[in-house]
């Protein structure tokens, strides 16, 4: 049989120089994560069985822990789906999720390189924390032959084809000496492992066994009374579905009755992913039907500008072999849809009443994509303008709409805003200078998304949305007196012909207190910043 050597991707050997070096200080989540691998497998298998994509025997599914004290190694078995010898090379052996190298040149930079890894899973990795060697053996199920993969974690690992593996997958961990001054990070020790599995993992749906032991209860936390369920188990939920090793932000638990039933447990992370704002980047929601996992990333269930919500749908009443196309045009699933979505903002308005500093965070890290929705559903956009928040001239922290009509002295009966690049630009621009002098307040929308929603949002609470720098706006100035109008006649004129490819107009205006001319859009045109964002766009 042929061993080969083959060379983790540059990636790859980057974030293992990281495990090997142990960045994160909590070793123990190893164990979790192959475990969480192990339970990913296995759904995968159970739902390939369902939908007659394999045959395969799905009586017994489970996970394996065997603890050798003597040897110092731990293994986790499974008897789920399997990798092929391709699958190992292209899963363990790269790293193909997007935004990776961007993150890991931040990550040689940051002092908080454990948060920030945490974004991005580590996974299988992460085992290298405890290991000097790792060895994994796996069968992908209708296949016959079987893979030996084998690394120390530094730049390479063998491969080989394996003629007696068993179908699924077993990882070996070869620990590292025990370190005789810290007796808590002994691995070895079944009662360690007991331990952990509680902690991290008693929620996964197949059993853990530890010789004739199950170490977990197998409840689905969605299916349990709130009350019952301590709130470290719905974090260890959220760390397993999410990939992340924070904390949630908040979490939604939801039950429908009656023709079409459903469960969910939804979960507001406390951090924008990296890839929050990438087309291909991982989204939050699993699918289930019957305590059976059916998929992840289900974008049906969670309107676009809430992708960042995190949690599991469990439907009583869809079929198991349901695909993606079906479910994009299922009357119910859109209904589940604008439930949660309706939930979602019903938790966020309740958290800006009574959490403002959750709310605070929340809008920093989700605020850019919530703003989205405001191209969408007339519904969507009355609550998410209710739940927004922006910077204003009024002060450094940010204002509702509903503050900011609040404040509206007598005479103003429009909101006014300005759109720009940064806080300081759009502060500075001439066109500040009559409301400024007014006392009127501006708000200052500086996300590109701000260039856009201002078109699709006509009004707030009956108030006109009116760009300072667009058209003519009226600040009930006297205007210019037709002396003055006379007297400048002649520098208009010079200056229309002069700048003549330049500009449409050159008129006189009451706008400015001290700058001496100001460039201004007509109502209807795109704002500079749009102008330049699709020009960067190339269009
Ligand atoms: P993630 O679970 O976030 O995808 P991991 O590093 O934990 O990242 O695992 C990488 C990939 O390797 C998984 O997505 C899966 O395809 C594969 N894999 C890992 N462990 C197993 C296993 N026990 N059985 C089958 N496939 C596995
Ligand atoms: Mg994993």
């Amino acid at each position: 049989m042929t061993t080969e050597t083959l060379e983790f991707q540059a990636e790859a050997r980057q974030l293992l120089q990281l495990m090997v070096h142990s960045i994160y200080s909590n070793k123990d989540i190893f164990l979790r994560e192959l475990i969480s691998n192990s339970s990913d497998a296995l759904d995968k298998l159970r739902l390939a069985v369902l939908t007659g994509e394999l045959e395969a025997d799905t009586a017994d599914l489970h996970i394996v822990l065997e603890v050798d004290a003597e040897a110092r190694t731990l293994t986790v078995r499974d008897n789920g789906i399997g990798m092929s010898r391709d699958e190992v090379v292209a899963l363990i052996g790269t790293i193909a999720k997007s935004g990776t190298a961007e993150l890991l040149s931040r990550l040689k930079e940051s002092k908080e390189s454990a948060e920030l890894i945490g974004q991005f899973g580590v996974g299988f990795y992460s085992t290298f924390m405890v290991a000097d060697r790792v060895t994994l053996v796996t069968r992908r199920a209708g296949e016959s032959e079987g893979t030996r993969w084998e690394s120390a974690g530094e730049g390479t690992y063998t491969i080989e084809p394996v003629a007696d593996a068993p179908q699924g997958t077993a990882v070996t961990v070869h620990l590292r000496p025990k370190d005789e001054e810290d007796a808590l990070f002994d691995y070895a020790d079944e009662w360690k492992i007991k331990e952990i599995v509680k902690k991290y993992s008693d929620f996964i749906a197949f059993p853990i066994r530890l010789g004739e032991q199950t170490l977990n209860s197998m409840k689905a936390l969605w299916a349990r009374p709130r009350s019952e369920v301590k709130d470290e188990e719905y974090t260890e939920f959220y760390r397993h579905i999410s990939h992340d090793w924070t904390d949630p932000l908040e979490t939604i638990q939801m039950r429908a009755e009656g023709t079409f039933e459903y469960e969910a447990l939804l979960f507001i992370p406390s951090r924008a992913p990296h890839d929050l704002f990438q087309r291909d980047g991982r989204r939050g929601i699993q699918l289930y039907v019957k305590r059976v996992f059916i998929m992840d990333d289900s974008r049906e269930l969670m309107p676009d500008y809430l992708r960042f919500v995190k949690g599991v749908v469990d439907a009583a009443d869809l079929s198991l072999n349901i695909s993606r196309e079906i479910l994009q045009q299922d009357r119910h699933i859109q209904l589940i849809r604008r439930r949660l979505a309706k939930k979602v903002l019903s938790t966020i308005k309740d958290l800006q009443a009574q959490q403002p500093e959750k709310y605070a965070t929340l809008w920093r890290e989700f605020g850019r994509a919530i703003k989205e929705g405001l191209l969408g559903e007339a519904d969507d956009q009355k609550a998410i303008l209710d739940v927004a928040s922006f910077a204003s001239t009024a002060g450094p922290e940010p204002t509702t709409l509903a503050a900011y009509v609040e404040r509206m002295p007598e005479g103003q009966d429009e909101i006014y805003y300005m759109t720009g690049e940064t806080r300081a630009q759009v502060e500075n621009s001439p066109h500040m200078e009559a409301f400024t002098a007014k006392g009127y307040e501006v708000l200052l929308l500086t996300d590109p998304v701000d260039e856009i929603w201002v078109d699709a949002v006509p009004e707030y609470d009956g108030k006109k949305l009116q760009s300072i720098a667009r058209g003519s706006v009226d600040l009930a100035a006297e205007p210019a007196s037709e002396e003055k109008s006379g007297e400048f006649a002649p520098l208009l004129t010079w200056l229309g012909e002069t700048l003549n490819d330049e500009v449409k107009e050159v008129r006189l205006s009451t706008r400015l207190t001290t700058s001496p001319a100001c460039l201004v859009s007509d109502a209807d045109d795109i704002t500079p910043t749009l102008e330049k964002m699709y020009r960067a766009m190339g269009q």
